[in-house]
């Protein structure tokens, strides 16, 4: 439960960084004050500017200034690289989430589901009862591969039972209640 719900907010928080990447794509970039010098001239008629480091006069379609060597290249690939990293974490953390947190989730519910024959065959056959065991929840990993856990029975009862995983065997040992 605890789990679920903090899958959940991450879940949530990562559609939130997902859309504001989709939306820094979307939205007309602010321009940088350069480029806007750069696009203003070229669209128009001159084909010179100033360059706006030295103040020298450049061709407007300069990439460089011949004056101070300063590059003029826009820097919107810069801003693109960053948007694109940013989606592509997100999309990462996603499928990540979306496999991981599953896989360890169905882990225990596997094992949840695997012990409760199990159980059902000690209570019948070394303990002589004739109740079922009907649900198993883990409450808690005592120790590597090793659960608590409880587990319902058709009588209503609960008891406290111990679970572990060697490899994928599964043993359960029901604890003098
Ligand atoms: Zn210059």
């Amino acid at each position: 439960m605890e789990n679920e719900l903090t899958r959940n907010i991450i879940l949530i928080a990562l559609g939130v960084l997902f859309l504001f990447a989709v939306f820094m794509i979307l939205k007309p970039s602010k321009k940088h004050p350069l480029d806007e010098d750069q696009s203003d001239t070229s669209e128009h008629e001159s084909e010179t500017k100033p360059c706006p480091y030295c103040g020298e006069e450049i061709l407007s379609i300069a990439i460089k200034c011949k004056h101070c060597r300063t590059s003029l290249k826009k820097k919107k690939p810069k801003v693109g690289i960053i948007v694109g990293l940013i989606i592509a974490l997100a999309l990462a953390a996603l499928v990540a989430l979306e496999y991981f947190p599953s896989l360890m989730g169905s882990k225990e519910s596997s094992l949840e589901n695997s012990a409760i024959p199990l159980v059902t065959d000690i209570l019948h056959e070394q303990l002589g009862y004739s109740t079922d065991c009907i649900a198993i929840s883990i409450d808690k990993e005592v120790a590597e591969n090793h659960y608590r856990a409880t587990a319902y029975l058709n009588n209503g009862s609960d008891i406290i039972i111990m679970i572990e995983l060697r490899g994928d065997k599964i043993a359960v040992t029901i604890p003098n209640q």
